[in-house]
This record gives C-alpha cells, structure tokens and sequence, in this order.
C-alpha cells in the first residue's frame, strides 16, 4: 500500500472510532509477542515441538498429569514476568473513554486484566492462566498462589476443598469451550456497532466466527494482524501492520 493510503485509511478507521459507541475487541496472539509472549501455535512455538497433553490424558494419566504441570510451571515463569504492551494499553484507552463493551480473547496470557480492563468485559475463550481451578468442584485460586514455591517432586497439586485435581484454568486440547463464554461472545458480537480485531489470523473456529457475527449483523470490522485472513475481503478496515507499528500512525 503506498503512503498516502494508509495515511488516507488510518483517517477514515479514526473516524469510525470517534462515531462508535460499543466497541468490542477480539485480540489473539499477535497482540501479545511485543510482551515477549511466545505464539505457541506458530512454527517453533511449544506446540509445535511439543506433544500436546490431551484433557483426557490429564485425567487419567499420572505422568502425562505431571508433564502437563512441569511446562505450565515453565510457561508461569514467562506469563508472571509480562507487561501490557502498546496494543492492549490501547483497547484500555477505549474502555477508559467508554467505548469499549466487551474484550473476547483466544489468548490465555491474563495480559488485558493486567492492562486494567474490568474483569467482567473480558470473554477468555480459551480460559486464563491466571487462576487455577479444581476439575471436580470447580474451586478457584489465584495462579500465583499455587506456583509460589511450588514443587512438583511432591506432587501435582491438589483441591483443598475436595481433594480434586487441580488445572490451571485454560482449556486443553480435547476440552470443550466453555458454553457461557460463547453465549457471551456472540452476544457481544451481535450488539456491538466496530469490532476491532488485534494480532489473530482468524483461522481457529469457532472464536474466528466472531468477526464474521459482528459484520453480519451490520458492524464494522477493522483487522489489524501481520499476516492476511480469510476475513480481509469482508472486512471495513484492514492494516497488515504489526500493532504498534500501526498504533504509531494512528
Ligand atoms: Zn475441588
């Protein structure tokens, strides 16, 4: 794109942004690298050179139960050290301003609570990080609670209140989404008049239909991602910029 229209593109998206009333922001892991946030499903990403641990297999498998919590101890040390970044500050600048009615997220790095979001406008799609939840009871504590100290040679952590299995609270492979955060993405995506889609390629379903809702039922969709998604020709606005690279035009 030459100068002049991203120029004459950033213009018209800050337009959109001043008439919008109810923004809703859909951000993936794009969003987070600048926080030095692996994209875990990218190529050299844990995924990609780890076999993931299958909800099933932490159930009934002691070993696999205790690898499972080896790399989410690894993974605790990186989350626990990450800042908000320009990206999340910005859709913190528009709940501050008003605008913002609700945060879905694939991301499972508690980053927008970090950033100062309220806790009930952020839809985690793909569950948090943050908490650690029994299995069985569904009782929750903070994450840093259970990895302050925590040491695995005495043992995967336990529930206190039942004697449960304990998991942080993200979902794992073979784990349905969690039906009311669904609810509450479509609900979102069906009420909002922008939605602003951050550093997420819009490949993995459902949480990419989301978008797809929201300019469906007549809201306008910015994408701002590095790479191209099935949704740029649908969508109102489309920057290929890394988000701060975009943020520092607008
Ligand atoms: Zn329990």
């Amino acid at each position: 794109m030459e100068h002049t229209d991203i120029n004459k593109s950033i213009d018209a998206f800050k337009s959109s942004l001043d008439k919008s009333k109810k923004i809703v922001g859909f951000t993936g892991a794009g969003i987070s690298t600048e926080s030095g946030i692996p994209d875990y499903r990218s190529k050299g990403g844990i995924w990609d050179k780890f076999q993931p641990v299958y909800f099933e297999e932490f159930v009934s498998d002691e070993k696999k139960r205790l690898l499972y919590w080896q790399r989410k101890q690894e993974l605790w040390k990186d989350l626990s050290a990450a800042s908000p970044n320009t990206g999340h500050m910005f859709l913190k600048r528009l709940y501050d301003e008003g605008k913002l009615a609700g945060l879905i997220t694939q991301n499972i790095d508690g980053l927008h609570e970090k950033s100062g979001l309220a806790k009930e406008l952020i839809v985690n799609l793909h569950g948090t990080n943050l908490e650690v939840a029994c299995i069985d009871c569904g009782f929750t504590v903070p994450s840093e609670e259970v990895f302050e100290g925590l040491d695995l040679e005495d043992g995967v952590p336990v529930c206190r209140e039942c004697g449960g299995l304990m998991k942080p609270a993200t979902i794992s492979f073979g784990q349905q989404l969690r039906s009311a955060d669904l609810d509450r993405a479509n609900d979102l995506a069906r009420s909002c008049d922008m939605m602003i889609v951050v550093g997420s390629t819009l490949v993995v379903q459902p949480a990419s239909s989301f978008p797809s809702i929201a300019k469906e039922n007549g809201a306008l969709l910015a994408i701002i991602t590095l790479s191209e998604t099935p949704l740029d020709c649908s969508a109102d606005f489309v920057f290929h910029l890394k988000v701060e690279e975009f943020l520092r035009l607008l």
